[in-house]
């Protein structure tokens, strides 16, 4: 006898109130953690909402880079990203020091960047 398993995936956020909507799987990511979760149409329109002005204004961000980019580009010497070099560069024009605007940063001067970076914080 052939058996039919069917499963109704069903909004998160209704899990236990009642008769529950059925939902879809949405995933979104903060602070370098990726989630996801079932909702229904509703909630996801009322997600989609509440990050509408952070996606907006957000910079994508490769899989793998954020919050190891740091320790990863010390242990690789790799050259900072484009975005950081620009802050570099122009801080570097406004403390007086010469760089070359292409090209790789030597790191001596990002060092200092990031040293006087996290001095201002
Ligand atoms: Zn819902």
């Amino acid at each position: 006898m052939a058996t039919n398993v069917t499963t109704l995936i069903t909004c998160d956020l209704e899990d236990g109130k009642g008769k529950a909507r059925p939902g879809e799987p949405v995933s979104f990511g903060i602070d370098g953690t990726a989630l996801e979760l079932d909702l229904c149409p509703k909630h996801r329109t009322a997600l989609e909402e509440a990050f509408a002005p952070y996606v907006e204004h957000g910079r994508r961000v490769r899989p793998g880079s954020g919050q190891a980019r740091q320790s990863q580009r010390a242990r690789t010497g790799q050259a900072p990203p484009p975005v950081q070099a620009a802050a570099v560069r122009a801080w570097a024009a406004a403390s007086g020091i010469t760089v070359s605007p292409k090209g790789r940063i030597a790191a001596g001067l990002v060092e200092r960047f990031e040293a006087e970076q996290q001095g201002t914080k």
